[in-house]
């Protein structure tokens, strides 16, 4: 590898491109970011409350914005890539007719949802909308939302078209606590298996349950869903109250889960990289990368170019974070370049559990049994440490911290993040 300094070029500027760039540029990185939206930003231009350890999608959006070092970060938005030619150290990529050398490249497209109504058992003219389409409605301000947000009795159907999704899951809980809470609403989730384990969902489980949103499993089929002129009537069996007993509700709005698809133009994309695209399981979505998921597992079958966040599987803000933070490990050790982002242990408070010395991908962490056997506790070697942060979010102790990004200074910045 040539020495530097690097270019990198990062396709998407969602929560995971910004991120790589963040950490990239503070390692003397240049970084040019291609964005074919008209603003940075991904989905969080999109939503407004979040679930999970970041409250507000705008002060995330700013705050990922302001970490970027102007001098060597570029966004170019409404861009996308129209070709690519491989050289002795790197890649031209043609974009909107110029030409762009990188040594490095990172896919960070995020992915795409799409409402289908039919897989729910109701036509394309149905009133029913889309979890996305009520998460995007509820950005208007309090005031006007009241005037225009008519429904009283609203029902979520989960796990028909995007099964077993944790972030529509809680995207559910999220939107029905807003409902109840700011419009007095009277809300239904109707769901397979709650799938919500991560920061803060246990809190928010327990908040939407006291609000009164009433939770419904079922089992087997789908609920059964007739639309009338006003009304929406769901049918759905419930074997857990004994026989075959069917319980029946009346909603005025309906919001259905929604299928995970690639992003407009993925497979050329794909194509012009030269990197495979892989189906997650039936009703899962298309992603770059190979058919098993991990966070480590940011790399592509072609030198130089990686993957982070939503483009490599269907995830949450704070794990795109974490295989953001793992994909700029991964160039950075591409490219031979030690990083600035290191981690450090509170040795208070490690409980020895090895958690994160089985973790860490670039085995740079062992435990300090040298000392006596209460100050034993996992010792992090600046060495070998790459910066990725998946010992951060797997410890159970929360005893470890980025140097770069610590959970204080985060939380303060974004003004108090969820419990
Ligand atoms: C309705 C909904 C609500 C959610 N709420 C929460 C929440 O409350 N809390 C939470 O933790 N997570 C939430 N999530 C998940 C969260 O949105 C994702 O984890 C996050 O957006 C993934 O970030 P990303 O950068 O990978 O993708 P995205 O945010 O989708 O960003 C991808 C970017 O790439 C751009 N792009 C795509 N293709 C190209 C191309 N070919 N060329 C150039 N640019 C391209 C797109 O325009 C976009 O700007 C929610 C998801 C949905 C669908
Ligand atoms: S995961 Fe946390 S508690 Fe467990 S050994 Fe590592 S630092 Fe200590
Ligand atoms: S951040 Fe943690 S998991 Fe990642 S390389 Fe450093 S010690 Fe290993």
């Amino acid at each position: 590898m040539n020495q530097g300094p690097f270019s990198v070029a990062v396709i998407g500027a969602g929560p995971a491109g910004l991120t790589v760039a963040g950490y990239l540029a503070r390692s003397g990185v240049r970084v040019t970011i291609i964005e074919e939206a008209v603003q940075a930003g991904g989905r969080l231009n999109q939503l407004s409350m979040l679930y999970g350890r970041f409250d507000q999608a705008q002060s995330l959006r700013q705050r990922l914005l302001a970490r970027l070092d102007e001098g060597k970060v570029t966004i170019i938005t409404g861009a996308s890539v129209t070709g690519l030619r491989e050289e002795a150290d790197g890649y031209q990529l043609m974009v909107g007719g110029e030409s762009l050398f990188c040594h490095a490249i990172v896919v960070a497209t995020g992915w795409a949802h799409e409402c289908r109504p039919e897989e729910h058992g109701l036509c394309s003219t149905t009133r029913a909308v889309g979890l996305s389409q009520v998460a995007e409605a509820l950005r208007l301000p309090v005031k006007q939302l009241v005037k225009q947000w008519r429904a009283k009795r609203v029902a979520f159907v989960l796990d028909v078209s995007n099964p077993f999704s944790k972030v529509a899951t809680a995207t559910a809980y999220q939107i029905a606590l807003t409902l109840t809470e700011k419009l007095a609403a009277e809300c239904y989730i109707l769901g397979r298996d709650a799938r919500v384990a991560g920061y803060g969902l246990e809190s928010l489980y327990g908040k939407v349950r006291r609000s009164g949103v009433l939770f419904l499993k079922y089992e087997g089929q789908r609920p059964e869903v007739r639309e009338d002129d006003e009304l929406f009537t769901l049918q759905l069996s419930q074997p857990s109250l004994g026989g075959s007993a069917v319980v029946e509700v009346l909603v005025d709005q309906l919001v259905l889960d929604e299928a995970v698809i690639a992003p407009p133009g993925f497979s050329s994309l794909a194509a012009q990289l030269g990197i495979r695209l892989a189906q997650r399981g039936k009703a899962r979505g298309v992603f770059f990368g190979d058919d098993t998921v991990s966070l480590e597992d940011t790399g592509t079958d072609r030198a130089g170019i990686f993957l982070a966040g939503g483009a490599r599987a269907q995830m949450d803000l704070e794990e795109t974070m974490l295989s953001a933070g793992a994909a700029a490990a991964r160039v950075l050790n591409y490219l031979e370049i030690k990083p600035e982002a290191q981690a450090k242990v509170e040795e208070s408070l490690c409980a020895r559990c090895l958690t994160c010395v089985r973790l860490c991908p670039y085995q740079a962490i062992t435990i300090d049994y040298y000392r006596s056997a209460e100050k034993a506790a996992a010792r992090i070697s600046e060495r070998s440490c790459r910066g990725c942060g998946s010992c951060v979010a797997a410890c159970p102790a929360r005893a470890i911290e980025l140097l770069e990004t610590s959970d204080a200074e985060l939380r303060a910045s974004l003004g108090g993040v969820s419990s």
